[in-house]
């Protein structure tokens, strides 16, 4: 059971036992920021409805401009945003109109308000210019129309996307449910933040971390507190994490005599896929789910599986294998399409760098994204229980075997 795999492979089992999202769910407009469109949505208007003028002007027949320089012309009517023009442009005439407009009848163009000089009495206007016809004119469905598909499942909603779907008449939309994620940390040697750790204790760090790493991914965090390295203790606060979609526990996964939690899950049914992956920091990285029954019933439905991620203690190991597998198996549950890539970014090395492990290694490091070589500065520091240097990188560089790195070489990245 406890082969040693490669991250890819891990990847592919999580996808293989994580094919389906999380089911749909529907929601006012204003409560969509930032979830995952679970249906094709369809404009129900044209935009824009009508001709409509760009610009605050004079609407007029082009033909009147035709070897002229400047031509007077008489004003017959005002049509501002959300009125419609009673009359239509003839030769001679025109119409003042405002932004947005629906252009007359007749008119095939419209010349800005700044090169217009108005009579004394306001009846007639000069225009100085030249106009083509459709200048300054937007026509009808020029952007979209109705019955249109203009977004996508398994779009992300973002401001504009709102923005969209409210145009289309969408004040309900269909999106993924968010997963429910339990987060439990375990170690007798844990106290909570608020607490001054005494002989021996730490602070628990990966609760927080983890749970604030969730809310990023859009998932609902389940706060268990912080479970005991005992049999019983994590029972009982495993069971209950087990109502949700996805359980990650972090510690107790290790060969230490403490690290309980494959036993205790095992015991609760829980069934293993890999335990250790070739990955540094983080190879104690323990994977399974349980198949849930129904409630009443006892047909079991894949819907109802409950994944189990084991994550290594070390606060950045947890956070290496949170980036490198909680995120990805957090999008297929919310119906996200996702590189099948680990990391789609790469950057250049300003200076030499040693790798002297084997295993596939992340280290921190401090990327100028702005910069089109993006290059990376890997930091000095102390290893997996080492926050603080992370906590000032932008990025995890990766190092995928032992090799001497000169300057400029490219590595992968991952932003954090
Ligand atoms: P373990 O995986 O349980 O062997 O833990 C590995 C290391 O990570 C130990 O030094 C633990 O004290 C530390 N550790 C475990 N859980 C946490 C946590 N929640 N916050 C900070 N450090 C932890
Ligand atoms: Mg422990």
């Amino acid at each position: 059971m406890a082969r040693l795999i490669e991250i890819a492979e891990a990847l592919s089992l999580i996808r293989h036992h994580v094919w389906q999202p999380c089911e749909s769910e529907r929601v006012p407009l204003l409560e969509s920021e930032g979830r995952i469109l679970a249906e094709d949505v369809a404009s129900d208007v044209d935009s824009p409805p009508h001709d409509k003028s760009l610009v605050d002007g004079f609407a007029v027949c082009s033909q009147d401009f035709v070897n002229q320089t400047a031509v007077t012309l008489e004003i017959i009517e005002d049509v501002h945003a959300g009125q419609v023009p009673v009359r239509a442009v003839r030769s001679g005439e025109t119409i003042r109109i405002m932004t947005g407009a629906p252009l007359p009848v007749g008119a095939d163009a419209v010349v800005m308000v700044e090169q217009a000089k108005l009579s004394n009495d306001g009846r007639f206007v000069t225009l100085h210019a030249v106009p083509q016809p459709n200048q300054n004119i937007m026509r009808r469905q020029t952007v979209m129309q109705a019955n249109e598909i203009v977004l996508r499942q398994g779009s992300r909603l973002n401001a504009a996307a709102i923005g969209l779907l409210a145009e289309v008449g969408r004040s309900h939309v269909t999106v993924f449910r968010r997963p429910c994620v339990a987060v439990l940390p375990t170690g007798d040697e844990l106290v909570p933040c608020h607490q001054t750790p005494g002989a021996g204790m730490i602070r628990n760090s990966n609760g927080p971390m983890l749970q604030s790493m969730l809310a990023a991914a859009g998932a609902v965090a389940v706060d268990l507190g912080i479970g005991k390295d005992s049999i019983d203790d994590l029972r009982r606060k495993i069971a209950a994490g087990l109502q949700s979609d996805v359980l990650i526990l972090s510690g107790g996964v290790s060969a230490g005599v403490k690290d309980l939690v494959p036993q205790v899950l095992s015991e609760l049914n829980v069934q293993p896929v890999f335990h250790k992956v070739n990955i540094k920091p983080g190879k104690p990285l323990w994977f399974g789910f349980q198949e849930r029954k129904d409630q009443g019933g006892t047909e079991t439905s894949i819907r109802h599986r409950t994944f189990v991620l084991g994550l290594p203690g070390n606060p950045v190991s947890s956070l290496v294998c949170f980036m490198v597998f909680v995120k990805p198996l957090l999008s297929l549950l919310q119906g996200i399409t996702e590189p099948k890539e680990l990391s789609t970014e790469v950057g250049h090395l300003v200076g030499d760098h040693s790798h002297e492990d084997d295993r596939p290694t992340f280290k921190p490091a401090i990327v100028d994204w702005t910069s089109n070589e993006r290059p990376v500065e890997v930091l000095q520091w102390h290893g997996s229980s080492d926050l603080k240097t992370i906590a000032h990188a932008n990025a995890l560089a990766f190092f995928r075997s032992t090799k001497h790195y000169a300057a400029n070489s490219p590595v992968d990245l991952l932003r954090l």
